[in-house]
Parts: C-alpha cells; structure tokens; sequence
C-alpha cells in the first residue's frame, strides 16, 4: 500500500483522497487554508472573513493588461466553500478538442457518481421565487430557450440567497463534508490544514514535499512565499491545488533549490505549464427591472438559459465577491458612498437582476491567460478577455425583456474582467501531444509515474459550463485508471 500526499482539497484533490483510503492507501492531505467545519461562519461580506476564504490575485501582484481579477475558494474543501453549489454537465460540443476518450457519453457516469455523493438537485419549488420567474418572462420576451432549474449540491437549503462565501446553515454539501468525510471514516487520512506546499522533489523512488506552515499568517494564505519549511515524504503525490496554483507549484518545484539529499523532478514538458487557461468565459451583467425579484430569495443562482456554446444564470443581485471587490454599482453612481448611492441601493436586493454568463471566452482570448511565479503569483493575458460571442446581448436582452435599466457592469466600470472559473495551465493530452504537461489518462505528470495532477488545470479547454462537475467527473474517472478499476487500455493515456 501506497502513502500518497495530496495538496490541495477542492474537487480534484477530495476526490483523490477519497479513492485512495478507500483503496487501502494512506492519505496527508496538505491545504493551505482553514478547516471550517467547527467554526462559526457568519454571513458577512466584512473582507476580513472573505480573504481567509477566497484567494484572489489583486493588483501587486496582477500583470495584466487590461485587468483580469482572478478568484478562487480556498480552506479544506477548496471551491466547494464558497461556490454557488451548481453542477451541470458540460454539453458534448465542449469536448472538440479534448484528447481522445472524453466525450459526454464517456463521462457521464462519473458525473452521476459524483451528483449521487453530492446529493445534486433542484431546489424545491425552484420556479415560484420571484427571480426566477423573472428570469423566465425575461427569457421569454428576449425570445430565448426557457430556463431550467440549476442542479445544486445544497441539502435543506434555507433559501436565503446567502450561499457565497459560506453557508451559515452548513446546508451546501461541501466536500469536506462528503467526499472528506467518506475518506476520514477509512482512518487512512491525515488532513493538515495551513500547510502550503512549496515545492516537490524525489528521493529515490519517493517523492517529497517541502511546506510553508500558514499558521501565522492572519489571511490570504496564498501569497506566503518565504519562510521556515516542513517537509513530508511519500510514494506517490497529488497536486490539486486547481489552474491558477497547481502550475505555479510545478514551476516553483523545477526552479527550486533543493536541500541535500533531494534530486528534482524529471524533465517534463512545460512549453504549456502555466499557459493556456480561460476564465470560462465569466461575465456579468445586471439590471434594475420594474418588478420585485427579490433577489435575496432562494439560492444564489437558480436557474441557466442553455445557448450551447454558453449559459446565462440568474445571479442574486448583490454576488458578494463582486460587490466588495469591484464596487459594482449602479449606473450612474460614481462614488461607492454617498446619498446618490444609498438611494439607489435602497431598491437594489428587490429590484436588480443579475445575469451571469459562463461559456469560453472569446476567440482570440480563450486560452490566454498564462501564470507565474514572481514570489507571489503573477497572471497575465495578452490580449482583453472578452465574453462568449453573443453573450453579453443575450443577458442585455432579458433585462430589457422585462423593462429593466442595465446596470453598469464591474468590467466596464473598473475597466477589470472578474473570473472565478479558471480550468488549464497543466491541460492533458494524448500520447502524441508532445507538449501536454500531464497524460490525458491517470493525469500522471509526463516522465513522473506517481506525480499526477488532479484538478481544473488538467482541462484543456473550458466545459462550456460551470467547471466543478466537470473536474470532479474528470478526478473520478482518473483515479479509476491509477487505482486500475478499469484495465488501463479501455481509457487512452
Ligand atoms: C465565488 C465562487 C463561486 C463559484 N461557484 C461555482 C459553481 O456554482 N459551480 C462550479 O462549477 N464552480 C463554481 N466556482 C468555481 C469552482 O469553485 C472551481 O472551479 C473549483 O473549485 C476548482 O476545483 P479544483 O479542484 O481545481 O481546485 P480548488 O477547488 O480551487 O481547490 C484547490 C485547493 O488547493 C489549495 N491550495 C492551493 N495551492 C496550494 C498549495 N501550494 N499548498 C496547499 N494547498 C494549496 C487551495 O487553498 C484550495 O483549497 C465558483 C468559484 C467561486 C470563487
């Protein structure tokens, strides 16, 4: 039996660690944010709370030209904190361009594993809060497909429009509390919260990682970059630290300069590491429309408008990462205080439908934020991230379906776009693709057997839809190939 370490706890790295107890193998589990579990969470957007839960890559250390504002979850469970619980299959046309072996039909029963461990439904009576039948007439009048219920992993869910960054009711099935929970219960798992792994190496046939402890760190945990390191050893390791991190640790793990003892990493392609990530497409667009939706009501965001090469979601009219990092506001409303401002946020929980679109971003911009590592993350992008084409008119369409004024959105009013879906930068290929950091089968890095990378970074190109189920449906299939679930020729590598 192997002892494996896993970095990182979101999808990709709680899947991992789930299949490997449950196989007989030992798990340390390395996340560099906090365990949530027993403490309170309140539902507060005071930033203080937000940046020990969301890792975002701001301006010291953001090199992008214009603007993108990268965010991402980050405590044990990763992304499964503090995201809005949604979890749609990716439609088959999202697979052009993927290696051989991922196509829906393929994937299909891993996504329904993984809906089966989430509990993944509709919430109850969906279509009777005031937003989403907004959502509908908008739809309807904007002359679009008719919105379905979005599949959620919330059990019990209050309805208090409150799901990001936390549920204070503990009604999101995170997977601390599944997929964490499940490997717990084998006794194989060692779960070491505020540990960030800084970089890999091997000893012999083993692998070892060196960690900064984050203990004293007080918030944003990810930019710690220096300081006294722990070091752990096993037989085979797991990076899951999702698009944005998981390159950067490959990166960092190559330049590294190793204590004694310590042999690097084998050569491995990297003309692809930390290069080709999309925001999957992430904008928003909101409105004030004469009716009450009472935004606040019901879970963050209800229901999608299926246009194929991309989604719309009704968004609860204050998204609390937006709001208080990009001063979304009003049109009109210069300043993020005064009378003016007040006035109009009076109506704004009742009044102000929100449009979220996620699909890939547009040509000539999907693919093209590439990360680093400059002691502290650097993102950049070559050219401006722009929507899905045709997205941004189909959200203004609902809007005004229904009357409403658009808002201006945080993009054009900071001149910054706003993703919290990054997937890519480790993306996985087939045997002929020289280039692909990982093999598209057991996600073991190119020439390291027992390295593999479990997470968003893997995807080569975006779902089209919101990542997570894709990530974990990809996690799944995966660990059935390394844990030799299914002969290993059935599933091209
Ligand atoms: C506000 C918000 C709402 C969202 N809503 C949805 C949604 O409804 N549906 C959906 O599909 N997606 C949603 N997402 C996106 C989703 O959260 C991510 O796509 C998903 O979590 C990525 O999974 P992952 O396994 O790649 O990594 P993550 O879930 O990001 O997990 C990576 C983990 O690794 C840890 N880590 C990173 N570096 C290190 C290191 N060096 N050492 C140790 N630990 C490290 C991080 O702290 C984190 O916990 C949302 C994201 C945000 C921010």
């Amino acid at each position: 039996m192997a002892h494996v370490i896993v970095i990182g706890s979101g999808f990709g790295g709680s899947i991992a660690a789930k299949r490997f107890t449950e196989a007989g193998h030992t798990v340390e589990l390395l996340e560099m944010g906090e365990d949530w579990r027993n403490q309170v969470t309140p539902q507060s957007a005071d930033p203080a709370f937000l940046f020990r839960l969301l890792r975002d890559y701001p301006h010291d250390y953001l090199l992008t030209k214009p603007k993108l504002l990268v965010a991402q979850g980050m405590g044990l469970g990763g992304g499964s904190l503090v995201y809005s619980a949604i979890h749609l299959r990716a439609p088959q046309i999202a697979f052009h361009g993927w290696p051989a072996g991922y196509d829906r039909a393929h994937l299909d029963p891993y996504y329904a594993r993984v809906e089966q461990r989430l509990g993944v439904a509709p919430l109850p009576g969906v279509e009777e809060f005031p937003r989403s039948r907004a959502f509908i007439d908008g739809a309807a009048a904007a002359g679009l497909p008719r919105p379905a219920p979005n599949p959620l992993a919330l059990a019990g869910c209050t309805a208090c429009g409150w799901c990001v960054p936390l549920c204070g009711f503990g009604k999101k099935t995170t997977m601390a509390h599944t997929y964490l929970a499940d490997a717990e219960r084998t006794g194989k798992l060692t779960v070491r919260t505020r540990r960030k792994a800084a970089y890999i190496g091997r000893a012999g046939n083993k692998y070892r990682v060196a960690c900064w402890k984050t203990e004293a760190v007080k918030r944003d945990y990810q930019r710690v970059n220096d300081g006294p390191l722990v070091m752990v050893e096993g037989d085979k390791v797991v990076v899951a630290c999702g698009a944005i991190e998981s390159p950067v640790l490959l990166e960092r793990s190559r330049a590294a300069d190793l204590p004694e003892g310590w042999e690097p990493l084998r050569a491995f392609p990297t003309a692809r590491l930390g290069k080709g990530i999309d925001g999957t497409g992430d904008f928003l667009q909101g409105g004030f429309v004469p009716r009450a939706v009472d935004g606040y009501k019901g879970s963050v965001m209800m229901m999608h408008v299926d246009l194929g090469e991309f989604v719309l979601e009704d968004v609860h009219g204050i998204p609390v990462g937006a709001t208080v990092m990009l001063e979304t506001r009003p049109h009109g409303v210069k300043k993020a205080w005064g009378q003016a401002y007040k006035e109009r946020f009076r109506d704004y929980g009742r009044h102000m439908l929100g449009v979220a679109i996620i699909g890939r971003s547009g040509p000539g911009t999907a693919n093209n934020i590439s990360v680093r590592d400059k002691g502290g993350i650097a993102v950049t992008s070559t050219a401006a991230y722009t929507p899905p084409p045709g997205s941004l008119e189909a959200a203004r369409a609902l809007i005004k379906g229904l009357g409403g004024e658009l808002a201006d959105s945080p993009w054009e009013l900071t001149k910054t776009a706003f993703t919290v879906h990054p997937v890519g930068g480790c993306a996985m290929g087939d045997p002929a693709d020289a280039d692909a950091v990982v093999s598209a089968g057991d996600l073991a890095v190119r020439e390291n057997p027992g390295l593999h990378v479990i997470d968003g970074s893997v995807l080569p190109l975006s779902a089209l839809r919101n990542p997570s189920h894709t990530i974990s449906a990809v996690a799944e299939r995966a660990m059935d190939v390394i844990l030799g679930v299914h002969p290993r020729d059935r599933w091209p590598s």
